[in-house]
């Protein structure tokens, strides 16, 4: 099958899959399973010398991670993708696949938060230090690069305000400086973003939120566009002999797959020898999200941006934020970036502080009150309060997030049932 000709709408049903060779199953079978028998030594030998292609190990490898990978490689236009048990491991085995103990990262500071968290906390105590700039803010990007840098790390839409990065101008920045440019595009699944069309080299999604669909499952997915050269000696995990991979060097040894380096030593070093392996079981419920995420997600956008009008124009509301919605301080970024919708979240502030905000979200009907995002059903929660809780009012502001903010995650449900319900839920008060 010539994949890279369908549109996303047949490769979300079709890639990466041919029909079970022994059982003619249609569908993707849950390989739950171990281990693979070795056909004689000498396959032994050429599986684990990277020579041929095949399964050994389901924390390596699995048939059924193996479809969710290549569908993801293939709807992302990337050239190979590596499962793992959460988005959050996704992104750290990333970060520590490229740097190493010295190394900095530059990263925009409008985080979700646990990668915030994981950046600013955990990886210092690894020596890996994080230097955070305002999104879009070019000069401070370059006037943080030194000659530590390793790597940039954008998320396409950002916490709290949904701001829409500029993503072909991070490119740019990175391609000059000779540094990969990782993007978290968990807020923009590939069909209404494919950051590697606009330069990116490495996507991050994490599984759970829209690809999933249905908050039944945690996995995340990393995949490579195969388009950065990694023999720079800057990048010494991928330079120097690996005490990882018996002697490796990742960007010199192997061959036509050198431009694979990223993926390959994510796998052979990250997944094989820490662990963070996606469970075949999850990786078939992504699977199932997956066939109808191009129609999911046009309703998911369709909906978002009626309730953002709605909301705008109702007069208890002081703000609202929505990419796709004109008038928005991203609107042109999101025109330019996101053409077929601007996706599934939105968030407001009431007139009036904290106490409002909280009322509206107890009265709320229909929206569920949960601390995710990207479900089927509509969602709704009050940072503040919840998630941000620790903060004080004033260092809530400095975050973005104003004690009048309630953000939505905007479902799949009738859009008049929604309207509706934010009619009676902002009537409380
Ligand atoms: C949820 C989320 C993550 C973390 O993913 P998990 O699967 O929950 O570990 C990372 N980035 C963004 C933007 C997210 O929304």
């Amino acid at each position: 099958m010539k994949e890279k000709s369908y549109h996303l709408e047949t490769l979300a049903i079709h890639a990466g899959q041919v029909p079970d060779p022994t059982t003619s199953a249609t569908a993707v079978p849950v390989y739950r399973t171990a281990a693979y028998n070795f056909r004689n030594t000498q396959h032994a030998a050429d599986l684990f010398a990277l020579q041929e292609a095949g399964n050994i190990y389901s924390r390596l490898m699995n048939p059924t991670n193996d479809v969710l990978e290549k569908r993801l490689a293939a709807l992302d236009g990337g050239a190979a993708a590596l499962a793992f048990s959460s988005g959050t491991a996704a992104i750290y085995f990333t970060i520590t696949n490229i740097l190493k103990s010295g190394d900095e990262l530059i990263s925009a500071s409008n985080l979700y938060g646990g990668t915030f968290t994981q950046f600013d906390a955990i990886l210092p105590q690894q020596g890996i230090l994080t230097r955070f700039t305002p999104l879009n803010d070019f000069v401070a990007v370059e006037s943080a690069i030194n000659d530590r840098t390793r790597a940039i790390f954008i998320e396409g839409i950002g916490n709290p305000t949904l701001e829409v990065a500029d993503i072909s101008r991070y490119a740019s920045l990175a391609k000059k400086y000779h540094l990969p440019l990782i993007i978290d595009s968990t807020f923009t699944p590939p069909t209404l973003l494919r950051p590697i069309m606009h330069g990116a080299n490495i996507v991050i999604h994490s599984l759970s939120k829209w690809i999933g669909g249905h908050g039944t499952g945690i996995g995340g997915i990393v995949i490579d566009a195969g388009n950065f050269d990694w023999q720079d000696s800057k990048f010494t995990l991928y330079n120097e002999p690996d005490r990882g991979y018996h002697g490796l060097r990742f960007a010199h040894d192997l061959g036509e797959l050198n431009r694979l380096a990223f993926i390959l030593r994510l796998r052979t070093v990250g997944m094989r020898n820490q662990g963070p392996t996606l469970a075949p079981d999850a990786a078939w419920q992504f699977l199932q999200g997956i066939e109808s995420l191009p129609v999911r997600m046009t309703r998911h956008c369709e909906n978002a941006l009626a309730v953002a009008t709605f909301l705008k124009s109702h007069p208890k509301i002081a703000w609202v934020r929505y990419p796709g919605l004109e008038g928005d301080p991203c609107y042109t970024l999101a025109q330019k970036y996101l053409p077929h919708g601007a996706g599934g979240m939105v968030v407001f502030g009431v007139h009036g502080g904290s106490a409002e905000a909280r009322r509206i979200v107890d009265h709320m009907p229909l929206f569920s009150h949960i601390a995710n995002v990207g479900d089927a059903k509509s969602l709704i929660i009050h940072p503040a309060s919840t998630t941000h809780s620790q903060l004080s009012d004033v260092a809530l502001r400095d975050a973005g997030i104003q004690p009048e903010l309630i953000r939505l995650s905007v479902g799949l449900e009738h859009i008049d049932d929604l309207l509706d319900a934010l009619a009676t839920g902002l009537d409380t008060f």
